[in-house]
């Protein structure tokens, strides 16, 4: 199955972190790494009160279900110093969102696939927009529309 892999970091030197959940993608069982965006920076979603975010999407080929794969990406997560708060979309060394999964729609009390904000956000939009332009969601809408629609906000491609 193809999946699409958002990456966010904002703690521990998030250039590193990013890169390292790169090469950790690398490792996942029965899936190969195919395509990796730019990393750009964002502004944070919610408090503001936190540094920019490094963000990318990664593109894989794999042979695990969907939650067998979020299984995988919480133990990256947790591998690089994730530590689970209360505080929604506080600071995080590594969050890996899924945010589609072959062109399936799936929902369940540990997964929404695809991923419920990758309509609105630019730091999913444009990066996937870099690895994968011709996108066409599970539910019919073109890519392309989504980015038209979706400011910067301030995003800028870093390395
Ligand atoms: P947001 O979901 O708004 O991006 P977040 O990524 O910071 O916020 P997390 O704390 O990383 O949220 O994850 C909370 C829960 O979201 C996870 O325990 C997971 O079960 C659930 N979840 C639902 N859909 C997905 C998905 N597509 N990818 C990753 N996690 C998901
Ligand atoms: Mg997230
Ligand atoms: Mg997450």
């Amino acid at each position: 199955m193809i999946s699409f892999i958002g990456i966010g970091s904002n703690q521990s030197e998030p250039i590193k972190q990013a890169q390292q959940a790169i090469k950790a993608l690398t490792t996942l069982p029965d899936t190969t790494l195919i395509n990796c965006s730019s990393l750009y920076s964002s502004s944070p979603m919610g408090p503001q009160d936190q540094p920019d975010y490094i963000n990318a999407v990664a593109q894989i080929d794999t042979q695990l279900s969907a939650i067998e794969l979020l299984n995988n990406l919480q133990q990256i997560e947790l591998s690089q110093g994730r530590v689970r708060k209360d505080n929604r979309w506080g600071p995080r060394t590594l969050d890996l969102d899924i945010i589609l999964y072959d062109n399936q729609e799936i929902n369940n009390l540990r997964l929404t696939i695809p991923h419920y904000g990758m309509k609105a956000r630019e730091f999913v939009l444009y990066p996937l927009q870099e690895i994968a332009p011709q996108l066409v969601l599970p539910d019919g809408t073109p890519l392309s529309q989504l980015v038209l629609a979706c400011d910067k906000n301030g995003l800028q491609r870093v390395k």
